[in-house]
């Protein structure tokens, strides 16, 4: 089943107002099974709010208008309903009621304008606000059902749970799944998953469907799968037949999915191994000793880290050799290997993990650019540095770094 969210107002066009009803209302209907299909916004023109929610009714089976209720001249949504409908606006004698109350209760003199309020189309069934004045539409057009609400959020949202969620017609269930990927760009991943991404040229078959899509954030990339059924179980079938096959194409660049991160991810990994870890950090500056204490109980299995900054720090705290770095540079394969033996052996865990690197701006040369870095990693299953290059900012490269390096000690654990 699918909706067409409607905001009316200028101050939304002009980009005084936010329109945060229609990702509101979008996630509740998603939860509903009701896929959201459209969102429009329209100024306060009472010919063109018609056009729009008679186009919106035509084109899927719930339409939500939210603003354009109050009293004053520039609300016209009430009237631009009637029009849509073809029919006269009239007097609910309820909201009537409602109305003069709500002003006796709060001691202020009602206007005649507030009664204004309580017109809504021949044949519409006004929906009772608790949070202010205006009263909401419900209606019937062509095949759709279509709701009108206030503008205000608070009353919007209140009346949306209240009173709206038990008129909507029944359309099933959504399952949603997350995958999380990392090492690879999201253009690589959408090639290697595009026929399962490809979208339905008809939208509407969706209910009985799934849907895949991709978003990339500081070098994660998320697979969102989305399947909708008849009830839970059918979709959640779906949902987990579709992930399956998103492991099966992508292997281990998956690394978790849902609430899961990937220091959270290689924190289980290590406390389920029963194995220690302990780091060596230059250019990352304690990022990574800092990512993975973010998971409460880390104790058991991460023993602790070394800023080593300074080559002297590099020297006196995990006893990197001085002619290591005289003849390398502080930025090399073999001081890197060194520092992640430093760490593994001060520290007395199973794994060493070191990073050295040029974060930038400044510092880079012809033969070690900026984003130059260089992660080690010593442990049961033997030792190994890889070289990289990351581009972007110093933030960038540095995250870039820390999480590429958690990455390869979640694989060397995954091979162990
Ligand atoms: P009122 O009785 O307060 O006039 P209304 O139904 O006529 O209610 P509008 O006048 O359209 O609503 O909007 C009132 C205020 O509600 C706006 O100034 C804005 O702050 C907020 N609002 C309206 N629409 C939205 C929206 N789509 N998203 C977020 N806020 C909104």
């Amino acid at each position: 089943m699918q909706a067409v969210i409607i905001s009316i107002g200028d101050e939304l066009l002009g980009g005084v107002s936010v329109d945060t009803n229609s990702a509101y209302l979008s996630r509740r209907l998603a939860e509903r099974g009701i896929v959201t299909v459209r969102h429009e916004t329209v100024g306060d023109d009472a010919g063109r709010i018609a056009v729009a929610i008679a186009r919106a009714a035509d084109e899927a089976e719930v339409v939500v208008v939210t603003g354009g209720l109050g009293p004053t001249p520039d609300d016209l949504t009430r009237k631009a309903l009637a029009a849509a409908m073809g029919v006269e606006l009239v007097e609910d004698a309820r909201s009537t009621e409602r109305i003069s109350a709500y002003f006796e209760r709060i001691g202020r003199q009602m206007k005649p304008s507030n009664l204004n309020q309580a017109m809504i189309p021949a044949g519409a069934e006004a929906i009772d606000n608790d949070f202010g004045t205006a009263p909401g539409i419900a209606a019937h057009l062509g095949g759709a059902r279509v709701f009108v609400l206030p503008g205000p959020p608070n009353e919007m949202t209140g009346m949306f749970e209240r009173k709206v969620t038990g008129r909507l017609p029944s359309a099933g269930v959504i399952v949603r799944k997350n995958l999380h990927a990392f090492g690879t760009g999201e253009s690589d991943i959408g090639e290697r998953i595009a026929d399962l991404m490809a979208r339905d040229a008809n939208p509407k078959a969706l209910p009985a469907g799934r849907q895949v899509g991709t978003t990339a954030k500081g070098g994660i990339i998320s697979i969102r799968i989305a399947a909708s059924g008849a009830a839970v179980g059918e979709a959640d079938a779906l949902a987990e037949k579709t992930a399956d096959e998103v492991r099966r194409r992508l292997g281990e660049i998956i690394f978790g999915q849902d609430d899961q991160t990937l220091p959270s991810v290689v924190a289980s990994a290590l406390k389920a191994a029963g194995l220690t870890l302990a780091v060596a950090e230059s250019c990352t500056g304690g990022m990574i000793a800092r990512m993975i204490t973010d998971t409460p109980g880390a104790s058991e299995y991460f023993l602790g880290g070394v800023v080593s900054y300074a080559n002297s720090a590099k020297v006196a705290m995990l006893g990197v050799r001085a002619d290591l770095l005289e003849a390398h540079g502080a930025v090399s394969e073999q001081v890197a290997a060194a520092m992640a033996e430093g760490a593994r052996e001060n520290f007395g865990s199973d794994f060493g993990l070191s990073v050295t690197g040029i974060a930038g701006p400044t510092g880079g040369s012809a033969d070690k650019p900026v984003g130059l870095v260089y992660i080690a990693l010593t442990g049961p299953g033997g030792s190994t540095v890889h070289r990289h290059i990351f581009s972007g900012a110093r933030n960038i490269i540095r995250r870039r770094a820390a999480l590429t390096a958690l990455n390869h000690l979640r694989l060397a654990l995954r091979s162990l």
